[in-house]
């Protein structure tokens, strides 16, 4: 509305979340007397089901807008947004109090008191840190109350703090928790909804309490049925911070503060055909898989016998590395030849993740003896799984109990039997295919206007792309990807970097990302490539964030 207070000024107010049928026969130019009834608030259904309210705002200058005009701002802009837009308690005097809805926590405390208590060995992502409080859907808040797209938390698969996963956890936590030695329907009802996604060879489910601890125990249950710790693992792989997980995990045994592969740990290179030996797609597959011979000729000369296999179905610390065709058909062809045994690990790219597929080792068309699972599994909520044969689980029962005091509970079980539901009804899997493919082929296009993208790869919502100074050297750019990362987060946008190299921009992202979504991160990513720092490969001074 506008309000002329004399000849040369008028002042407007506006009103928001009224009903539309309300203002339906509104014409501009009509005039109110005071006291007259305008309109009324709209029901939640028409306000994106929000509670009924309004949103009452002054108005000092229009700035030349028409039709629309911001209704918040980011809180580094409030006094500006203040001096234009004056608080509603100058007209409604009866209100008791605006409050500005921003009480940040105080960060360089908070830091450095976590430092005081908190191992030294944690990391914090972002040259200055987020704290974040809240959790919606695709989005994290921070203390601040600025929204941010998260494009890489995987663990929040359907969505943070999804509705129906908070109150089934909240429902069971108020009724029972307890563990597998007594019997409850849930973990039953969970093990079997989740079997049921699995091909039929893999029929047996063991519940522990997240990535790490899945791998561990697939570990000994390679260790119990072949009698060797022998393993052959993939360079810069990743499967946990426990002991046995660390030994085949090169990305800490061969990275900083690590101390090579142990003598029981055979590595794989990886098998990138983007910078590594062998590139052609028709022949990577099995050309990589050949150095498995090596590995077992290795083992066996020291006297002993293949263990198995660990491998991440798409290699995430690796820099989302996808394998080649036929890979780990070859890979498992020759480990089982010796007796060994293979263990996918799901932990990263499971739970529908990759689009085309529910599990991610099913892009490679085999079926693995163990599977293992984590992060996304319960949303959130601290899970992991072990599914395997029925002939690696009797051979595993050797009458040593296997007992995880949390692992299978009936909270954890309910979530995770939640999250499933959700996938399905939600139609993610799909969604994924659908949103990836938009995404993968936007990013496509980005990589075409500007070749300081070399490489972009990846299946679903699970993608990648490498930054480089050109496709002859293929030199990494690993100030690149962090600049554009932390640029993104100024724009509001999450990404991370990884890869040997540190200079894959990795996207995984909530599987209920938009189209919407993708439209926002690729605008904002074309922004950020045509800065000048991206441009001179980062041979500038960084004058931002
Ligand atoms: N395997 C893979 C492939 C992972 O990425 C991770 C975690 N990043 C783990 C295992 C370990 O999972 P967690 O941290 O839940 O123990």
């Amino acid at each position: 509305l506008e309000h002329p207070i004399s000849d040369d000024f008028s002042f407007y107010t506006l009103y928001g979340h009224l009903s539309k049928d309300s203002i339906s026969n509104l014409e501009i130019g009509q005039e109110f007397a005071a006291g007259q009834k305008i309109a009324e608030i709209g029901a939640a259904p028409e306000n994106g089901n929000w509670p009924p309210h309004l949103h009452f705002q002054i108005l000092l200058d229009l700035l030349g807008k028409e039709g629309d005009f911001p209704g918040v701002a980011f809180p580094h802009e409030i006094e500006i947004w203040k001096s234009l837009c004056p608080d509603p308690k100058l007209i409604v005097p009866d209100l008791q109090e605006i409050p500005i809805p921003i009480k940040t926590i105080d960060q360089v405390g908070l830091l450095a008191k976590r430092k005081e208590v908190l191992g030294k060995s944690l990391s914090i992502s972002y040259q200055k840190p987020l704290t974040i409080v809240r959790g919606y859907g695709a989005y994290l808040y921070a203390d601040d109350g600025r929204r941010y797209l998260d494009c890489v938390n995987n663990v929040a698969h359907v969505g943070h703090e999804h509705s129906k996963v908070v109150a089934a956890g909240q429902y069971q936590m108020g009724l029972l928790n307890t563990n597998t030695r007594y019997l409850h329907p849930k973990v039953v009802e969970y093990a079997e909804a989740l079997k049921a996604t699995f091909p039929p060879e893999l029929c047996v489910v063991h519940f522990v309490n997240s990535g790490s601890e899945a791998n561990e125990l697939a570990l000994r249950m390679v260790e119990a049925i072949r009698g060797s710790r022998e393993m052959i693992a993939i360079e810069v792989g990743y499967h946990g911070n426990t002991g046995r997980t660390i030994d085949v995990s090169s990305y800490k045994f061969d990275g900083k503060g690590g101390r090579g592969a142990p003598t029981h740990t055979q590595v794989l290179p990886m098998p990138d055909t983007f910078r590594g030996p062998h590139r052609d797609p028709k022949t990577a597959g099995q050309l990589y898989a050949n150095y498995v011979d090596q590995a077992i000729s290795k083992i066996e000369k020291s006297g002993t016998k293949v263990g198995g296999f660990i491998g991440e179905s798409i290699l995430s610390c690796g820099g989302q590395i996808v394998l080649p065709d036929g890979y780990l058909a070859a890979v498992y062809e020759k480990v089982r030849a010796v007796g060994g045994l293979c263990i996918a690990d799901e932990v990263q790219v499971g739970f529908g993740r990759v689009g085309a597929h529910f599990w991610g080792f099913e892009l490679q068309e085999i079926v693995p003896d163990i599977v293992t699972l984590g992060k996304p599994i319960g949303n959130g909520h601290p899970m992991g799984a072990v599914i395997c044969t029925q002939e690696v689980a009797d051979a595993f029962a050797n009458g040593m109990e296997f007992f995880s005091t949390f692992g299978g509970n009936p909270v954890s079980s309910t979530i995770g039997k939640t999250v499933l539901e959700i996938i399905e009804t939600e139609q993610l899997q799909q969604n994924a295919l659908k949103v990836g493919q938009q995404l993968k082929e936007g990013l496509i296009a980005l990589k075409e206007k500007h070749p300081v993208i070399g490489d972009v790869r990846g299946h679903g919502l699970f993608l990648g792309f490498e930054l480089v100074r050109d496709l002859e050297t293929r030199q990494p750019l690993p100030e690149v990807a962090s600049y554009i990362a932390n640029r993104m987060r100024t724009y509001g946008i999450l990404l991370s970097t990884d890869g040997p190299q540190h200079n894959v921009i990795k996207i995984k992202p909530p599987m209920c990302f938009s189209s919407q979504n993708v439209d926002f991160l690729l605008n904002y990513l074309e922004k950020v490539c045509q800065e000048d720092f991206v441009k001179h490969w980062g041979n500038l001074p960084q004058l931002f964030y």
